[in-house]
Order: C-alpha cells, then structure tokens, then sequence
C-alpha cells in the first residue's frame, strides 16, 4: 500500500518566460495599435502583428551580429514602438535590455554603462547630441540608430530601420533560457551614493505582471488604450509594457512630448482609458486644463472615466480630489526600481465600499495595500517590528519574488537588506489595521526638530491643497536650537502669492501643530526635478542650505 506522502504534483513544470507574452500578443491580437508620437507630433501606427514580426527582426538582427546570452544590450530612447520592440527583443535573443536613462549626466551614462559592461546601444536618432557627449567615455562595440525623426541615420551608425528590414526571421527561435535568466536591468537613481544595477528575471517580470495586471490595480481589459507617460528608462515604465503586450492592448506612446498642453493634445487624438505618471506631470496637467477651462474653454476633455495610476512619489490629496472633479479616479502606487515596481496599491477594499468620500480620498492618498506576492513590515530602529495601529512608525521592509535580492556586482550589505532577507526601503512609514501604507519620508528627508520628528510629505501634502499654491517641497534646515526646522519652498499659482500668516493658519487649521508648521517659506518658479521627474531635495538642500 503507498503511503499518503507518495502525493507529489501533478503539474507540469514550465518556465514563465516573457516570450511567451510575445506570442500571444503576434497570434491572438495581430490588429491591435500601438500608436507613437514622433518628434515632429504627428502620429505612426503599427499592428500588433507588425510589432511581432519586427521584435522577431531585431532578435534575429542582434543574434546575427554575435549576441551571447546574457549580453547587455543599452536603450537610450523616449517611450515608443522600437523601445517596445527592445523589451521584448534582446531577451527573445537572450540578451539582457539594459535601459539607459537619457535624463542624466553624459559622466552618470557612461559610468552605469560601463558598470553594466554593455555591448551594444539602440539609440533614438534626437539623442545622438547626447550620445556624442558618452563615446569617449565609453566604447560600445555597435551602436544602432533608430530614426525618430525621420531624419537620414549618420554613416558611421546602423540604422536601425534598414537593418530590421534587411534581417530574416523567418527560422527565427527563442535563445533556450530559464525562468531565472534576466531579462532586463536598471540602475538605482543613486540620491545616495552610485546608481546601483537591479536585474529583473523572466520569472520576476512574469509574475509582477500578472499581479500588477488584476482587478483595482491596472485592472487591463481587451478594449483598453493605455498611455504610459512613465518613462521606459525607469523601472521600465513601471512593468506596464508587459502587461499592455501580455493582454494585447492598444498602445499610445507619447514620445517626447511630456509637456502638459501635449500631453492634453495626445489625449483628444487617441483618448486613453488607463494611463500612468508621477504626481508632478499630473499636476501640472491638471493646472493647465483647469486654465484652459476659463481661457480656451473647449480646447480640450479629460477622457471620460480614464483610469489613473499615479505614484513614484507621494501623491497629495489635493491632487486627487481635482482630477475627481473631472470624473477621473486616481489610484495611487509606491514602489522602487528595486521592487519591480508596483508592491502597494491603494484602492477602495470592501471594508470602505460605504465609506464617505472624504474618508477614499484620505486613503488614496496613502500609499495602499501590498500587492499579492509581496510582504511588508515596519521595523524600528532596534529592529523590532512595529504594530500595524497606523501610528508606529520605522523603516518599511519589503520581501517577494519580484524583489530584488541584491546589486549587480554589488556584494550584499547590511544597509541594503537586512540578515533574514528583507530589502531595506530607506522609506519611513506605518501600516494602520487595515493594511494601508502611509509613507511619511524618505530616511534621508526626514525633519527632526527639537528631538521630534516632522514629515515633510505631509506638509507638502497640505500646502498644496491651499488653493494659492501650484507645489510645495519642504526640507530641513539647520537650527541652533531646535537642531533642524522645516523651510517650505513654494510655488504660487499665477496671480496669487499667499502670505507666510495665512500658510501657517492654513496648515494649523489642518491638524498641525504650531512646533511643526515652517516659520520661513522661500517663494521659487518651480521645484527641481529628478531625471525621473520627482521633486530633487537634495538640490533644494543645495540652494537652501540655512
Ligand atoms: P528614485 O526616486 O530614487 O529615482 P525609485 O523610482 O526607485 O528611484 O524611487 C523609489 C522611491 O520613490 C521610494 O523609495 C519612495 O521614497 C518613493 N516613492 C515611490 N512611490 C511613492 C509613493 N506612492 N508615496 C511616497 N513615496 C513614493
């Protein structure tokens, strides 16, 4: 007789593989669009059948020129078809897609290139004035050229489009791999130290995308059109590539064009109905559509009942509430490259089904729940962990196979990832009963002010829901006394100039109190942004530094 522990599964065993999410989307959704702003504005198609047949190109291209597993390929492109075809491309290949962010120094490109030891580049033909500014400081063994413009690609490159039509894929075949081989990699922003490599597997993308993919998250259907305005380059635009190829969605690439008016322009042509961004485009694209309301009204519609995904950085509940006003619901993620991205979401649980509206928008201005696949804690600074009463505070630590486990060619430290295997966010938070996650700092922005700690996100947070103020950014100053106090560096919203008395009043009336409401605010055109278009601390800290 066997024993009841002969059972063993029955299931088969197969790699998850992101080629198989290409497939698909050749075979069962061939007329689908995947539309891409060019340089010039005007709009170019292709099929999602067009996109299969020229990814399978570029695999077999990049094969032909002597691609080994494992090699590094770099992009150096703005959101449109051809990165799309990168994403799925070089791993078809069995290469490893290394974007490459085009906001950042020549000196931070070439260090993270040579970092990652990459082989070869795809660059977009608009880029090549930076890329002049890279080749002396690294050497990359062939550099293709896309033509964005249109514009005739420089002899000394391949140009891209020929070599695509030039190459046979016909007996093109998958790179043999496993589920664990990488696919892709990014580099850290390096706000501390130097940027950092985190390489994504098949199976990690897999996975993310399948859960970033569900009901109250992306929630992707058949008939949506999806706009990434988040940039392929970071934390690959947030996964959505995957899962808007896996579902075999219409695409809307807005190329270059991130300009609140273009952005607003793209979204008559080709409305989305999900689309996803960091809180500073958002606002200012709420901030030109309300103008444009009273001085060209008619000029342009929100899409009626789009979907929002908005994260990367707090997102402040002033700006939920205006986009609200227009019918459009905001749901708010956090992550990090090193996080896939997406691990928490924040969306109306049953619990909250019957809750007043008041009580939605103050959670979907938290940060949400984690994502399945993905667990949290909270740990103080002895490493105990903190209850989750929305209340105990500590540095949030994160755990799930789409979590990075280390650096490329980084040895793994304590500061980073703790001894039991958890990744050290560097993020202050809490957790309240319900598990949503309220994100009160970054470790390093943190205000501590006569032995008390201040959040600086929410006090951002409600000065920018004084309806003077277009954004708000505050950091800590050195103090004799108090040892540091918090200075608010504020933009007006045209026409208005609020008085420091009336800030003060503003942020006490919200529930501050008097020791944690700034006693200098510093009036400036517009918040520094990061190469990722989040507000820059670090450069403010320079500007302000007493
Ligand atoms: P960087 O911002 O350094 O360029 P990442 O994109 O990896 O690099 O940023 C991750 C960080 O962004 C998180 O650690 C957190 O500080 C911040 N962040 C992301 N989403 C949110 C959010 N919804 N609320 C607050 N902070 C967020």
């Amino acid at each position: 007789m066997k024993s009841s522990a002969d059972v063993s599964s029955t299931m088969m065993k197969v790699d998850l593989s992101i080629n198989h999410f290409l497939d698909r989307a050749g075979t069962l959704f061939p007329t689908n669009e995947i539309v891409s702003r060019l340089p010039d504005k005007s709009l170019v198609k292709h099929t999602y059948a067009q996109f299969y047949e020229r990814t399978r190109s570029l695999a077999q291209g990049l094969k032909d020129l002597g691609l080994k597993k494992g090699d590094r390929v770099a992009t150096l492109c703005w959101n449109h078809h051809a990165h799309l075809e990168s994403y799925f491309g070089i791993p078809a290949a069995g290469g490893v897609m290394h974007t490459l962010n085009l906001r950042l120094s020549p000196d931070e490109i070439a260090w993270i290139a040579n970092d990652a030891q990459d082989r070869f580049l795809i660059i977009d033909d608009i880029l090549l004035p930076l890329y002049r500014q890279i080749e002396h400081k690294y050497k990359f063994e062939k550099v293709i050229v896309f033509p964005f413009s249109g514009a005739q690609v420089p002899a000394e490159f391949m140009d891209y489009e020929s070599w695509l039509a030039s190459t046979d894929s016909s007996h093109f075949e998958y790179a043999p791999h496993s589920e664990d081989d990488p696919v892709s990699m990014c580099y850290t922003s390096g706000t501390t130290g130097r940027p950092k490599g985190v390489v994504y597997s098949h199976r990690s993308t897999v996975l993310h995308t399948l859960v970033a993919s569900l009901g109250d998250f992306w929630s992707l259907r058949g008939t949506d059109v999806v706009l990434p305005v988040t940039p392929m380059f970071h934390a690959n635009s947030w996964g959505i590539p995957y899962g808007a190829v896996m579902m075999g969605v219409k695409m809307v690439f807005p190329g270059p064009h991130l300009h609140p008016d273009d952005l607003l322009d793209l979204m008559q042509l080709e409305p989305p109905t999900l689309s996803l961004g960091v809180p500073t485009i958002w606002m200012g694209l709420i901030q030109a559509y309300e103008a444009a309301l009273t001085q060209q009204p008619g000029r342009w519609k929100l899409p009626a009942g789009m979907r929002s995904l908005v994260g990367g950085a707090a997102v402040p509940e002033a700006l939920i509430r205006a986009f609200d006003k227009h019918g459009i619901w905001i749901l708010q993620g956090w992550g990090m490259t090193e996080t896939s991205p997406v691990c928490t979401i924040s969306y109306p649980k049953a619990e909250l089904r019957d809750a007043p509206l008041d009580e939605r928008y103050r959670r979907a201005a938290m940060a949400g729940i984690p994502v399945p696949l993905v667990d949290l804690r909270i740990r103080n600074d002895e490493g105990q962990d903190q209850a989750w009463d929305g209340q105990h505070v500590g540095e949030l630590q994160v755990r799930g196979p789409f979590i990075t486990g280390s650096y490329h060619h980084v040895p793994v430290s304590e500061d980073k990832f703790t001894g039991d295997g958890w990744l050290r966010t560097g993020d202050v938070a809490s957790v309240d009963t319900m598990g949503f996650v309220r994100i009160t700092d970054r470790t390093k922005d943190l205000i501590k002010s006569g032995g008390e700690w201040i959040s600086s996100v929410d006090l951002e947070n409600a000065l920018m829901a004084h309806p003077g103020i277009a954004e708000a950014a505050v950091i800590a100053i050195p103090d004799e006394k108090w040892s540091e106090r918090p200075l608010a560096c504020v933009v007006a919203k045209p026409g208005q100039k609020p008085q420091a008395e009336e800030l003060a009043a503003h942020l006490l009336k919200m529930g501050f109190a008097k020791w944690q409401v700034p006693d200098r605010y510093e009036w400036i055109a517009s918040v520094p942004r990061t190469s990722t278009g989040k507000f820059y601390k670090l450069k403010l800290r320079e500007m302000f530094p007493k």
